[in-house]
């Protein structure tokens, strides 16, 4: 190897995902193509790490150099006891999937919630102080749930598995200036809680590949006109509640935009530079149409 590749070899800043599985995330090909776009020395590399592994792994990247990774699922959780510092958004969701490295200090992040905010402000957003219902009550709907009521909507989180729904609100309520009310999934709380909603969000994996044909809507469900629907999947584009509710004459907005933004919010966190969100979203596109085992940030 030439002295100058050396140099440059020395100079790359390693970036990764800890996750498992991890082979069929659209992270390396965005982040590599945006720090490449910017001229800038960082490079993208999955980490497939078990449980068992995690710890290790986390004080491996330290001791080599890693500028900051992303943690995704199911290890989300597990990246706390090991940050020097935390986020509000990581503290109150117990979920951080962003870390950047600082002399050494681990800084824990969640860029879900500014991601979620972000392709809502991309599709025109809601009325200050409307109501949000939302599906499913795992790791997703707390991000969300949470960035909603801290910019002051009001947010209902209905989950087939009521103590779910429960332990979201619980778990959020001192980190948040009003409740989170919450309710069993069903056509009739369903039915009520859009009365009067603007926005709906799919925040269950229900419609994504390789069921693309199911939809968490109840047979013969109206949804009223001019709700915004959100579904976080992102494959397929667009998912079946998605179609249904453009047909009743909903806004529409699907979960690539929440992915793209949750990257460019990590990728500032680690360069200090305006992530290039036109390169980023070239980048992801067209390879949300290939049909993966699994699907990962
Ligand atoms: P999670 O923690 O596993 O939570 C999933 C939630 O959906 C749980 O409340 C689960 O209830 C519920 N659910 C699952 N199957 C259901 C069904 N058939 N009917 C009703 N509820 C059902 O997953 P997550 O991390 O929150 O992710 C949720 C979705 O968001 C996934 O599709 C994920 O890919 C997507 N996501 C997208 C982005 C993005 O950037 N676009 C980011 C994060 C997540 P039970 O616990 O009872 O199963």
């Amino acid at each position: 190897m030439d002295g100058a590749r050396v140099a440059r070899e020395d100079r790359v800043k390693r970036i990764a995902l800890l996750g498992y599985p991890v082979e069929h995330s659209l992270s390396p090909g965005m982040h590599d193509a945006a720090f490449d776009a910017l001229g800038l020395p960082y490079r993208y590399e999955l980490l497939p790490v078990t449980e068992e592994e995690f710890g290790a792994r986390v004080r491996e990247c330290v001791a080599e150099g890693f500028a900051g990774w992303n943690v995704t699922i199911p290890h989300k959780g597990r990246m706390l006891p090991f940050l020097d510092w935390m986020s509000d958004e990581v503290r109150a969701t117990e979920a951080c999937n962003t870390v950047r490295v600082e002399s050494g200090r681990l800084l824990g992040y969640n860029t879900d919630a500014a991601g979620f905010m972000a392709g809502l402000a991309e599709v025109g957003g809601i009325a200050p102080g409307s109501q949000a219902v939302l599906l499913g009550a795992g790791g997703a709907a707390r991000a969300v749930a949470w960035a909603l009521v801290r910019d002051g909507y009001d947010v209902t989180v209905l989950s087939r598995r009521q103590e779910q729904g429960e332990q979201l609100a619980q778990a959020l309520e001192s980190h948040l200036p009003r409740p989170i009310d919450h309710a069993s999934l069903s056509p009739a709380t369903l039915n009520r809680h859009l009365e009067g909603a603007s926005l709906l969000v799919n925040c269950t994996p229900v419609g994504m590949w390789p069921n693309v044909s199911l939809t968490p809507l109840p047979v013969g469900l109206r949804l009223p006109t001019g709700l915004l629907v959100y579904d976080l999947t992102y494959r397929p584009r667009p998912t079946e509640l998605l179609k249904r509710a453009a047909q009743m004459g909903c806004r529409i907005q699907d979960g690539l935009a929440m992915l793209i933004n949750q990257g460019a919010a990590a990728f500032e966190l680690w360069t200090g530079c305006a992530a290039p969100l036109a390169v980023m979203r070239r980048s992801v596109s067209g390879r949300t149409t290939e049909t993966p085992r699994t699907q990962r940030t």
